[in-house]
């Protein structure tokens, strides 16, 4: 959840009506903790209401166009879908679990990239910077261990 982001604005700013549909769509990714895959954000936005599934994707995509959510690949052909970074969030590394295909978000501190190093020893402009770190969740860690490993 997020008080700082005020979404209505963040879209006009985009040069975006703010449209209902738009708008859901927008704090269903920009209010939930993790990035969400686009089925998940039909799934919720279904709930309240009837929307469709082609109207939730063209909106995702002209939200990633404007550069206010992020599309973030999963390393298996799907894609999650993220607030992307603006002045109340800092970019930050994912954690992809290989087991359930989820992924997390971490504290921007607790992998921190020097860019200005990176950016040294770099000759072209870097304009963004995605960190994926891959392993296995805390959830499926609880579901038990590895069941390819286990079996006889
Ligand atoms: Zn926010
Ligand atoms: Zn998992
Ligand atoms: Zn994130």
């Amino acid at each position: 959840m997020c008080r700082n982001c005020n979404y209505t604005e963040m879209l006009q700013t985009a040069g975006l009506s703010p449209t209902a549909k738009r708008l859901k769509v927008f704090e269903c990714v920009g209010n939930s903790d993790n990035p969400l895959r686009a089925q998940e954000i039909h799934d919720a936005l279904r709930q309240t209401g009837e929307i469709n599934r082609v109207t939730v994707y063209r909106i995702l995509d002209l939200l990633v166009e404007r550069g206010l959510i992020e599309k973030m690949s999963s390393g298996d052909r799907s894609f999650h879908f993220g607030l992307a970074p603006n002045e109340n969030h800092r970019p930050h590394p994912h954690f992809h679990c290989r087991r359930c295909g989820s992924l997390e978000c971490l504290q921007p501190e607790s992998l921190p990239v020097d860019l200005q190093a990176l950016q040294k020893s770099h000759p072209g402009r870097i304009e963004a910077v995605e960190i994926r770190v891959n392993g296995i969740c805390k959830r499926c860690l609880h579901r038990g261990t590895e069941p390819e490993l286990h079996r006889p």
